[in-house]
């Protein structure tokens, strides 16, 4: 058991991020897709379509927003390079951030291949492929199958970091946050009512303490606090 590379809680055998960090990467990759399809739906999608205004020959009918050019390359091809050191100016593409983390975390990844020879040979793989194609949703597939293996990864740290810029830049330009609920028990931890529940997330988190529970074992805490209440209830 390890600290976790992102925050002070503690990493299980074998991962460099604790069940809360690594849940984070999950949702967030779920999201990202759903986020870059309300994107396309607010900035691209009408100007995209054929602009009333052009029939009566007055060009689009519409002037094109400010955020435009910036949700184009964010949803277009390109390239990018997350090496550390270079800067990114908040312009790359999504796909070519999801496609540059594959190639490194890929790199990690040991290909066995055969030689003439029939000798096998352990080497990086030099190449990530998603199975259905190359577009956001694909990527993000790819990224979620491969997560145990990439939170292993010396590069967990800046991987949370950067998937986490990419969601938050998404959920500014589309003004849309998933939802936060509290819970009606109290933290089995710390006992404050800082019990909140992501919709996107698996894990319950308190936001007091950082204690973090499964929906089951928060139940079973529910049920055993209004079980505790109850009964002190009736015998008052
Ligand atoms: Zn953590
Ligand atoms: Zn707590």
């Amino acid at each position: 058991m390890d600290t976790c590379a992102i925050c002070p809680r503690t990493a299980p055998d074998g991962s460099r991020a604790c069940p809360v960090c690594a849940d984070d990467l999950h949702a967030w990759l779920a999201e990202i897709p759903r986020q870059a399809a309300l994107l396309e739906e607010e900035f691209v999608a009408p100007s995209a379509a054929p602009a009333r205004g052009r029939l009566g020959g007055t060009g689009r009918a519409h002037a094109p927003a400010p955020a435009d050019l910036r949700v184009l390359t964010l949803l277009g091809p390109g390239r990018y390079d997350p090496a550390p050191g270079t800067d990114d100016d908040g312009t790359a593409p999504i796909t070519a951030v999801l496609a540059a983390w594959a190639g490194h975390i890929a790199y990690w990844y040991p290909a066995v291949t055969r030689d003439a020879h029939g000798t096998a040979h352990t080497q990086p793989c030099d190449q990530a492929w998603p199975a259905e194609g190359r577009g956001i949703t694909s990527w993000c597939t790819w990224h979620t199958r491969y997560l145990p293996y990439t939170l292993a990864l010396p590069l967990t740290r800046a991987y949370h970091e950067q998937i986490s810029d990419l969601v938050h830049r998404l959920r500014a330009l589309t003004h849309t946050t998933p939802r936060r609920r509290a819970m009606a028990a109290p933290c089995p931890s710390c006992d404050a009512g800082g019990l909140t529940w992501t919709d996107g997330q698996w894990r319950i988190v308190c936001q007091v303490c950082g204690h973090h529970l499964t929906p089951e074992a928060y139940d079973e805490h529910a049920a055993a606090v209004l079980r505790l209440r109850t009964g002190a209830a009736l015998s008052a």
